[in-house]
């Protein structure tokens, strides 16, 4: 079992996050944390190395913090990523997050989305896609710059499925599966080929309180239940999936 997508430098593990990883590192193979913000850049380093071979990172700046974000400090961060590339196996989550309505925050979160689109071209990693109420022009954008190794995170446009699949893309499913039709219908119409497991822990618990990666455990339960087939086939494919989509070494 793997989590591609988790954010383990939250506030929300700042009590227990050892205790929280060291339980992780019983029942799954690996766990891979999004750092989405500059500030969390320190921090994440320092678990891949504490945590070797098995907290891996992805990193980016979260669409969502466009405002908060000047250009200063996004170059810095270019800086850092690319002077640290050997330790990170992914760019993202990075796209489009139009609970931000103005237009011109809009028209600033595709810039920065197309900077690391280049940015992941030029390191070779595959990128992660966030795209709340934006799938349809994020997609158009990855189509316009000819990427070919895209993770769709927490995708919930049915209706752009076939896209998705036709570019040969991968969609990770999280938690939510747990209680969206929506998500349902998608991870049962996804071939398993293209399938991997989440949790975006800290959030997207079951009971509504925090989540963790653990939980993967019952995203991989509910496919197995949505797909008709064994939960051991779920979970050594998505495994796989994730080792070599991400190209992790152990
Ligand atoms: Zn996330």
């Amino acid at each position: 079992m793997i989590d591609v997508h988790a954010h383990l430098e939250s506030d929300d593990y700042s009590s227990d996050r050892e205790e929280v990883i060291e339980k992780c590192k019983k029942e799954l193979k690996a766990v891979i944390t999004s750092c989405t913000h500059p500030k969390d850049f320190d921090l994440t380093m320092q678990l891949v190395d504490k945590y070797e071979n098995f907290v891996f990172a992805t990193v980016s700046i979260h669409p969502e913090y466009i405002k908060e974000i000047n250009e200063k400090e996004v170059n810095e961060f270019f800086d850092m990523v690319k002077k640290n590339k050997d330790k990170i196996v992914g760019v993202g989550e990075t796209g489009l997050d139009f609970i931000i309505e103005e237009s011109e925050w809009r028209e600033k979160q595709k810039e920065l989305f197309i900077s690391f689109i280049s940015l992941a071209k030029d390191l070779d990693k595959p990128l992660i896609i966030h795209a709340r109420r934006a799938f349809e022009e994020a997609i158009e954008i990855l189509e316009d710059h000819k990427v070919k190794n895209v993770l769709m995170h927490f995708f919930s446009a049915k209706e752009l499925l076939e896209r998705v699949k036709n570019n040969g893309w991968y969609i990770s499913v999280n938690t939510a599966l747990l209680r969206s039709k929506k998500i349902k219908k998608i991870a049962r119409d996804i071939p398993l080929e293209n399938l991997l497991t989440e949790t975006d822990s800290p959030w997207l618990d079951p009971q509504g309180g925090r989540n963790t990666p653990l939980n993967v455990r019952l995203v991989i339960e509910k496919i197995a239940e949505v797909k008709k087939i064994s939960f051991e086939e779920v979970d050594k494919v998505t495994t796989d999936n994730a080792i070599q989509f991400f190209k992790l070494r152990f």
